[in-house]
């Protein structure tokens, strides 16, 4: 199989609008198999052991068929990235035509964070706002930050406001006014999500699919957690949201928006998924080749992807393969 997928492989950069994660291009990795595309991207400091479960998504997508969806339009949530000024704030806003919820990225500074809140809430009066700290506070100021933003109005809910389990669980104890907590890294980049036990740390699990290893192993994770999801995604191509959207069509709740919407950040995506009042409808996954071949990257990059798919082949994609019984 791995020669298979090594011979399928594509590699294209894609330019992004804003930076995003200090990304201003993002390479993306795609596969081809029977059941048509798969995307593999992760970002390019982790290792071949944290790059498995994307792996393991990109070859299910391509090479295994999905369950079967029960909806065809998915509502999804604007992402407003660590911008900031009214002016530029507007126009993130504008490539999110219908969508009433906003991620905001918070975390880095808390004045322009507390100042990008209100500029939302003023632009759209009826949002509702989620925050993504992605780890970057302690308890004490997720206490302090989240008791200002909670002045200017309600929020969805908070997204990772703290790094680790016993930080999580200390704030949710010590919040005077309840916030909703969404769980993403804690679950994301734990070696074994289904080991985890995230009772009275996380309300809200957020599902990814490429670094969770895919549909089938997000809705055992699902399952385990017991808990309403979220579905969101990493600023992935076309391909690997449509991945996303595969799985949030499968799931018979779907409480939250879903992050999958984040294509609107890329200057150039492999195809168009419009935005139609708040919600992308679920496709099969169809590259433009011009765009394939304008985006193509080769020479030494594209051997260094290769390799990056070697190692995490042995590093753990294999067996799982194995073990999911896709060889055959
Ligand atoms: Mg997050």
């Amino acid at each position: 199989m791995l020669d298979s997928i090594l011979e399928s492989i594509q590699v294209v950069a894609l330019p992004t609008k804003t930076s995003f994660r200090s990304v201003d291009t993002r390479e993306v990795l795609l596969i081809q198999g029977p059941h048509g595309w798969g995307e593999f991207s992760p970002f390019v400091e982790y290792t071949p052991r944290e790059c498995v479960p994307w792996l393991v998504s990109a070859i299910e997508s391509a090479y295994v068929s999905p369950p079967t969806k029960i909806r065809e339009w998915i509502p999804v949530n604007a992402t407003m990235p660590a911008v900031n000024g009214e002016q530029a704030i507007a126009e993130v806003l504008s490539w999110f035509p219908g969508c009433t919820s906003v991620k905001v990225k918070v975390g880095i500074d808390n004045a322009q964070d507390l100042a990008r809140i209100e500029i939302v809430r003023q632009l759209i009066p009826n949002a509702k706002i989620r925050l993504d700290v992605n780890g970057n506070w302690s308890v004490e100021q997720a206490l302090e930050i989240l008791e200002k933003v909670s002045e200017l109005g309600s929020i969805e809910f908070v997204e990772q406001p703290c790094a680790t389990e016993s930080e999580l669980r200390e704030l949710k104890n010590l919040l005077s006014t309840p916030i909703l907590i969404a769980g993403d890294e804690i679950i994301r980049k734990s070696i074994d999500p289904l080991a985890l036990n995230l009772d009275a740390a996380i309300d809200i699990v957020a599902l990814k699919v490429a670094p969770l290893g895919g549909i089938k192993n997000c809705l055992n994770i699902a399952k385990h957690f017991q808990k309403p999801v979220v579905v969101s995604s990493a600023l992935d191509s076309a391909v690997g949201i449509s991945y996303g959207l595969k799985l949030a069509s499968t799931l018979s709740q779907l409480p939250y928006a879903c992050g999958l919407a984040t294509g609107a950040l890329l200057a150039i995506d492999l195809y168009e998924l419009p935005i139609v009042n708040g919600a992308i409808k679920v496709n099969s996954m169809n590259p433009n080749p011009q765009i394939l071949s304008e985006c193509a990257v080769s020479g030494n990059r594209l051997d260094w992807w290769r390799d990056r798919v070697r190692q995490t082949w042995s590093a753990g994609a294999d067996k799982w393969v194995t073990k999911e019984g896709w060889l055959s």
